[in-house]
C-alpha cells in the first residue's frame, strides 16, 4: 500500500484546546508570583515560537519572555550535542524560569538547557513542551529530563507543524503532522 507522506496526528483544535488547559495549570502553580520578580518564559527557537504565543497569552502571571536557540538536528536524526545559539547569556540568577519547548525528544536539548541555567543561580526551572516522546529518551536522562507541563505525550514519530519543521519546511502547517519523508 502507498504511505502517504503526512498523516494528521493531531488537529489545530486539539491543540488549542491543550494549550488552553496547559496555561491554567501553569498559572495556578505560579499564582503569588511576585510583579518584581515575574516568571521568566523562555521560548526555544525557533520550533516553539507558536505553541509559545499562545501558551503566554494564556498565562494570567506576570511575566517576562525572551528567546534561546539551541541547535541539535539535522534532518530528523540527532546531530550530536546541542549548541546555544543564542540566550546563554540571559541572566536568571535568582529567577522562576519555564523553558518552552516543542518537543523533548532524547533530552539533550532541555538537559544542555537546565544544566547552563542551574549553573548559573535560577531560582527554579520548569519546563514545558508541547510534545514529548519519552520512549526516545537516552538512559541517562530518563530521571533528570522529565518535562513539568506536556501537551500530548507521543511515541517515537517524526513530526511536523505547528512550529515543528522538516530542513525549514512544514512550520506552518496548523495541524501536527507525521511525516514520512521516504513516501512518494
Ligand atoms: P532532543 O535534544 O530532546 O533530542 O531534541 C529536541 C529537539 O529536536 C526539538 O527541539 C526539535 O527541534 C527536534 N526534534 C525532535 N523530535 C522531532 C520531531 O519529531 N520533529 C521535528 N520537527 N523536530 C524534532
Amino acid at each position: 500500500m502507498e504511505q502517504e507522506r503526512f498523516t494528521l496526528l493531531k488537529t489545530n483544535a486539539e491543540v488549542q484546546s491543550r494549550i488552553r488547559e496547559m496555561a491554567a495549570e501553569i498559572s495556578r502553580d505560579y499564582a503569588g508570583i511576585p510583579e518584581e520578580n515575574p516568571l521568566l518564559v523562555l521560548c526555544t527557537l525557533r520550533g516553539a515560537v507558536f505553541f509559545s504565543a499562545d501558551l503566554i497569552r494564556g498565562l494570567t502571571v506576570p511575566c517576562e519572555i525572551n528567546f534561546l536557540k539551541v541547535q541539535s538536528y539535522a534532518g530528523t536524526r540527532p546531530a550530536g550535542s546541542p549548541i546555544f545559539e543564542l540566550g546563554e547569556r540571559i541572566d536568571v540568577r535568582g529567577r522562576d524560569v519555564l523553558v518552552v519547548e516543542d518537543i523533548v525528544d532524547t533530552g539533550q536539548t532541555m538537559d544542555t538547557v537546565m544544566r547552563n541555567f542551574s549553573d548559573k543561580g535560577a531560582k527554579s526551572i520548569r519546563i514545558a513542551t508541547m510534545l514529548d516522546k519519552p520512549s526516545r529518551r537516552y538512559a541517562h536522562l530518563k530521571e533528570t529530563v522529565i518535562p513539568d507541563y506536556i501537551g500530548f505525550s507521543i511515541p517515537d514519530l517524526f513530526v511536523v507543524g505547528w512550529g515543528l519543521d522538516y530542513n525549514e519546511e512544514y512550520r506552518m502547517l496548523p495541524d501536527i503532522m507525521v511525516y514520512h519523508p521516504d513516501a512518494e
